[in-house]
């Protein structure tokens, strides 16, 4: 059985989806802090299985211990943390709990379960700013430019010296880049609390008319039409790289860390977004070129050739794909999950 941390978050439930249809049991810890139960009741629908869910906090070492003694826990795929940019320049303190003591207070439950299997949700972000935009894992890591990217680097680097200490342990660091997309049914989606910090959920709400307009953050930078590139990855190729990274630490003979990028190989700008939603939805998109923000980069993506070597993995869905199916899910549920 997989206990999946945070999996009834975006990410997180389109994976435990992947997970049931792939034949895996799964019991979700998550508490709720930015996730619903109702994506784990659409799962289970779609699926035609059932997802065990144990409400709880992964900073509560008491409760991870009695939810590790409750099922036959083989593996872990961490998700659970907190993950605005933004606030956690504002609240430190609580990003450094939730996602670095969380994590600890994780990696000790697990080991007095003997459950030495865990995938973590890294991101891009660690890279830092390299000076090239295309990203590989040989890279040395750089400084993030915000908390939650740190808090990040931080975890990579607790999982990578804790397998050095206890070569039990199987790790895979997955470093995401810009995940976007529903699945395919519409059913479940990204369900921002509030105003979207991200590109995708704000654009879909400004076409389904919750918001006027969007603000494009900077159009001078050193691209063909002046705004960033990013390496979108559609959420269910990304969902699906986890089952692939899990099949691929569980067969290192002795125990070690893998670190794969979770991208596309491509960069698309803000404005070929902006133009490709459109299509996809048949509505308009307003916006307005603002000032840059800071710290983002101009322009970068993932060479995804270690995850296609190592984990026979790469992304099979297009940026339409990824277009189309975030429409079906905003148009479809307007307000996410709350009805
Ligand atoms: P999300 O907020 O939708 O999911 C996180 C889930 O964790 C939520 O359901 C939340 O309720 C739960 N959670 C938060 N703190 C918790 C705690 N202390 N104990 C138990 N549960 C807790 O976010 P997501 O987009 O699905 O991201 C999942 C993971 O992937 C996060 O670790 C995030 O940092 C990482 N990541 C996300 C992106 C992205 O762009 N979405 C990019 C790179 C990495
Ligand atoms: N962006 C934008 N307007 C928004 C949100 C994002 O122009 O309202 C741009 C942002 O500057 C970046 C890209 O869209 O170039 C992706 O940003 P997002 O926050 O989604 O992801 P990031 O790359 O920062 O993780």
């Amino acid at each position: 059985m997989i206990l999946v941390t945070g999996g009834a978050g975006y990410i997180g439930s389109h994976t435990v989806l992947v997970l049931l249809e792939a034949g895996y049991d799964v019991v979700v810890f998550d508490n709720l802090s930015n996730g619903s139960e109702e994506a784990l009741t659409r799962v289970e629908h779609l699926a035609g299985k059932k997802a065990h869910f144990e409400h709880g906090d992964i900073r509560d070492r008491e409760r991870l211990d009695e939810v590790l003694s409750i099922y036959p826990v083989t593996a872990a795929i961490h998700f659970a943390g907190l993950k605005a940019v933004g606030e956690s320049m504002k609240k430190p303190l609580e990003y450094f709990d939730n996602n670095v003591s969380g994590s600890v207070h994780l990696l000790q439950a697990l080991r007095q379960a003997g459950v030495f299997n865990i995938v973590f949700s890294s991101s891009a972000t660690v890279y830092g700013d390299p000076g090239t935009p295309v990203f590989n894992e040989n890279m040395p890591t750089g400084t993030p430019s915000n908390t939650y990217g740190y808090t990040k680097l931080v975890v990579e680097e607790l999982l990578k010296k804790t397998q050095a200490a206890d070569p039990r342990w199987r790790v895979a660091l997955l470093r995401y880049f810009n995940p976007v997309g529903a699945h395919h049914s519409g059913t479940i989606g990204e369900d921002p609390a509030g105003i979207p910090n991200n590109l995708l959920p704000f654009i879909a709400q400004v076409a389904v008319g919750k918001r006027d307009q969007l603000s494009i953050f900077g159009g001078d930078y050193p691209t063909e039409d002046g705004t960033c590139l990013r390496d979108y990855i559609h959420v269910m190729d990304l969902a699906e790289g986890h089952v692939s990274a899990l099949k691929a630490i569980e067969r290192f003979d002795h125990g070690g860390v893998g670190i794969w990028n979770l991208g596309g190989g491509k960069g698309h700008s803000v404005l070929e977004m902006v133009e490709a939603f459109e299509q996809a939805s048949g509505r308009s998109v307003p916006y307005k070129i603002v000032a840059r923000r800071e710290g983002d980069l101009a322009q970068f993506w993932a060479d995804p050739g270690k995850a296609k070597r190592e984990l026979d993995w790469e992304v099979k869905r297009s940026l339409h794909d990824m277009m189309a199916d975030t429409w079906r899910w905003q148009s479809q549920n307007p307000n996410g999950y709350r009805e």
